[in-house]
């Protein structure tokens, strides 16, 4: 694919050169904005997209509230921008952000503790709001029609669905406050890849079917498991691919993953085939040490249930 083009009579046109934009870029971000109800910014990952946002939206000195629970990536991102002055909070979002923040970041549902954001007292809160939906997909929820100032998917889960593609967005409420972000991102060159844009469109065809069968997968294997002997808790928040559930600890845990056979014992959520994991060796003591992060395909449900309950059973 093409990077450049060339200049009529001297005149330069919309595409000229692919890190200020591209045909396939420019047609995933009409179907992405579309999909969220505002204007789309397409980035090289979902961290690529947070890099940007958070760049181009605050100063030195400004402080971010970050979900507690939320995705880990999150967290560390900020702790690595922290020497050019970022500063970051984490709140409990199932209720009211603290004051002072400059940006409220809220995840429906966070990964891996699978909470809701208070979304009505979030949206009040002065500063603007962002919501990682990557996990709930437009497909359930519109956080631009609940008040939020900006959404962000890491295009790399649902939205690609495949495995096959790293790329990420931010939805803006406000067409200006996208063109800002636009301009940061040539400037910067954290610009996509204009081969994966066109995979992801590919994809976005069946995001709402990929997304119903997951979910409906998702909640059936959430409730079996709550029956097991040997799982503690289970998160399902009632919407999307993604279950959490404790067994004893982390031996336990490390057990289960390595015991599975249809399910992948890989990181990432989202796509096509049904991916599992101990969190505990990314996330430390912020989470329970005995947690599997459980990411439902499209498999056979009943398959996907004998695979997990033979591993449960061998652990
Ligand atoms: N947000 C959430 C909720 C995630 O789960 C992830 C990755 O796991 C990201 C953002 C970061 O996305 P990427 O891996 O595309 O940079």
């Amino acid at each position: 694919m093409e990077v450049i083009w060339p200049y009529d009579h001297g005149e330069v046109g919309e595409f000229f050169y692919a890190r200020y934009g591209h045909p396939e870029v420019a047609a995933a971000e009409t179907a992405l904005g579309a999909l969220d109800g505002g204007t789309a910014v397409l980035f090289p990952s979902g961290t690529g997209a947070a890099t940007a946002l958070v760049l181009s939206l605050l100063r030195p000195g400004d402080t971010i509230a970050l979900a507690a629970g939320a995705y880990y990536g999150t967290g560390r991102l900020f702790e690595t921008l922290a020497p050019w002055g970022l500063r970051h909070v984490e709140y409990d979002q199932t209720g009211p952000p603290p004051d002072g923040a400059k940006l409220v970041w809220a995840e429906a549902p966070a990964n891996p503790m699978l909470t809701m954001p208070d979304m009505a007292s979030a949206a009040a809160h002065p500063a603007p709001l962002l919501v990682d939906s990557t996990v709930a997909t437009p497909i359930d929820l519109r956080p631009l029609e609940h008040g939020a100032d900006y959404v962000l998917h890491s295009a790399t889960k649902a939205l690609g669905g495949h495995d096959d593609v790293l790329l990420g967005v931010v939805v803006c409420r406000d067409p200006a406050a996208a063109d800002a972000l636009r301009r940061f991102r040539g400037l910067t060159g954290i610009s996509p890849a204009a081969e994966q844009a066109r995979l992801l469109r590919r994809s976005l065809h069946t995001l709402e079917v990929r997304v119903r069968r997951q979910a409906a997968t998702a909640a059936l294997l959430a409730e079996r498991l709550a029956d097991q002997p040997g799982v503690r808790t289970v998160r399902y928040p009632g919407l999307g691919c993604l279950v959490s559930f404790d067994v004893a600890d982390a031996g336990a845990a490390r057990r289960v993953e390595t015991a599975t056979r249809l399910v992948t014992n890989a990181t990432s959520l989202g796509g096509v085939h049904s991916l599992i994991e101990a969190r505990h060796r990314w996330e430390g003591d912020r989470i329970p040490s005995g947690l599997l992060r459980l990411s439902v395909g499209l498999e056979d449900p009943e398959e996907l249930w004998a695979d997990l309950a033979h591993a449960l059973d061998s652990a």
